[in-house]
């Protein structure tokens, strides 16, 4: 445990002894503005912009030689990047493929995985997790003919912030076929126990999948040690890989050989690729629940942002992420909690429950949020009253979050809030 303490030398020292320190210069600042917004989309690093600059290059001087002839051969661009993200969520070699986007990554695998028959035709999902998974789900159920208000189950939380395992476990029925969570909770930062689910699932005959766009690039998983059947991501947030970057896919190597449920020419055996066949050959790898070409220019700045994060490892990102969010809660805690502050934390105090960013709740969090930006500090804000706050191992300092509680502080010490309207009609 840190012994924490509140003056502005503390964090100085903290940085001056953090070995991730040197990090945040290969990133581009926004000016002078504390970003915290990270969980929501990464900042670009100068390692990010090189391998998509040296793409741009690549199709300037090669055109369609790119790709069997670019540094690293366009064709297999998907799979040699999915094999450098293998180690930063434990997947084996070929279990992980950078392709497609979120949603539609969970698209093409729960459309494989998802099979009702019988009795078994649930699908097991919760109340917290991002709305575009449970459309999709939803979609999911109808085009196997299902209805999803009957076979759709979602796992209340107890407190409109949190979903405990025990309550997720016991809606574990054998009307469930697959379950899909989220690693981490978008609003309130709770990091679900993904061992202890897959364990849980697999006992009763349940397939399990993960959505880890809020958890990959801070916090570590081991996917292959679980035995989880699959996962997906997305690259924007901690992984820092551009607006609308690819996604990612892991399938577990057990399932290899599997029909996609949403075949593509990309998802072919490379070998038998362009004999242009009417049946489709699927690769034995992850690499079958590809669709289609890789979007090249949306997945190049993956590389260096991938190559980057390995270097640092991830399990150093996670150290400094599980101190910085202590601190931030401890500043919070200790100076903010109280009349006429009353900031409250909604993310679990545990080090093995929580994820990378903190959910501030405050009853003018709307306000609050407006007056912090005001301040050059990017947060954002999520309803009904939650201010997020990402401090990012890589580019974010102690110095920074102490900086953000002390803006936290004179927002209110100031009613500098109270100059905004509660008009939430405008996108963070
Ligand atoms: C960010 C995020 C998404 C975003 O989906 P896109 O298809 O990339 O727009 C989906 N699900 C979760 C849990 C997310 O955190």
């Amino acid at each position: 445990m840190t012994e924490y303490r509140l003056d502005e030398d503390f964090a100085l020292e903290m940085d001056a002894k953090d070995p991730l320190a040197g990090y945040k210069e290969r990133f581009y600042p926004l000016g002078d503005a504390i970003y915290m917004d990270g969980n929501s989309l990464g900042l670009m690093s100068k390692d990010a912009e090189k391998t998509l600059y040296r793409l741009i290059e690549e199709w300037k001087t090669l055109g369609i030689k790119g790709w069997g002839g670019g540094k690293i051969p366009w064709i297999s661009y998907a799979e040699e990047l999915g094999n450098l993200q293998a180690p930063l969520v434990g997947a084996e070699k070929d279990e992980c493929v950078v392709t497609g986007g979120t949603t539609i990554n969970l698209h093409t695998l729960v459309s494989t995985f998802y099979q009702p028959e019988g009795k078994r035709k649930k699908i097991l999902a919760d109340e917290l997790n991002f709305p575009s998974d449970l459309y999709a789900l939803s979609a999911e159920i109808r085009l196997k003919g299902g209805d999803p208000d009957e076979d759709l189950v979602l796992v209340r939380s107890r407190d409109g912030m949190i979903i405990e395992e025990d309550d997720i476990i016991a809606a574990m029925t054998d009307e469930i076929q697959l379950a899909l969570l989220p690693s981490v909770y978008y609003k309130s930062g709770q990091l679900l126990d993904m061992k202890r689910i897959t364990e849980e699932a697999h006992k009763r005959g349940i397939i399990v999948g993960f959505d880890c766009s809020h958890s990959t690039g801070v916090v570590p998983h081991k996917f292959s040690e679980w035995g989880s059947d699959f996962a997906f991501w997305c690259n924007y947030k901690y992984m820092n890989g551009g607006p609308g970057s690819t996604g990612s896919i892991y399938v577990n190597k057990k399932h290899w050989g599997k029909m996609p449920g949403m075949a593509g020419w990309f998802g072919n055996a490379r070998s038998t690729m362009f004999e242009m066949r009417t049946d489709f050959d699927p690769a034995r790898t992850a690499s079958a629940w590809q669709i289609g070409t890789t979007t090249m220019l949306s997945t190049a700045p993956i590389e260096g942002s991938l190559r980057m994060m390995r270097e640092a490892s991830i399990e150093a990102i996670r150290k400094k992420s599980l101190k910085i969010t202590g601190y931030l809660m401890y500043l919070i805690d200790e100076m903010l909690s109280e009349e006429p502050y009353n900031y409250g934390i909604a993310t679990p105090r545990a080090d093995e429950r929580r994820g990378g960013h903190v959910g501030v709740y405050h009853k003018e969090g709307w306000r609050i949020n407006q007056a912090l930006i005001a301040r050059n500090v990017v947060p954002d804000f999520r309803p009904p009253n939650i201010i997020r706050l990402a401090p990012v191992p890589l580019y974010i300092s102690y110095h920074d979050v102490w900086k953000v509680a002390q803006h936290l502080k004179a927002v209110i010490d100031n009613k500098e809030f109270e100059k905004f309207t509660d008009d939430r009609s405008t996108v963070t």
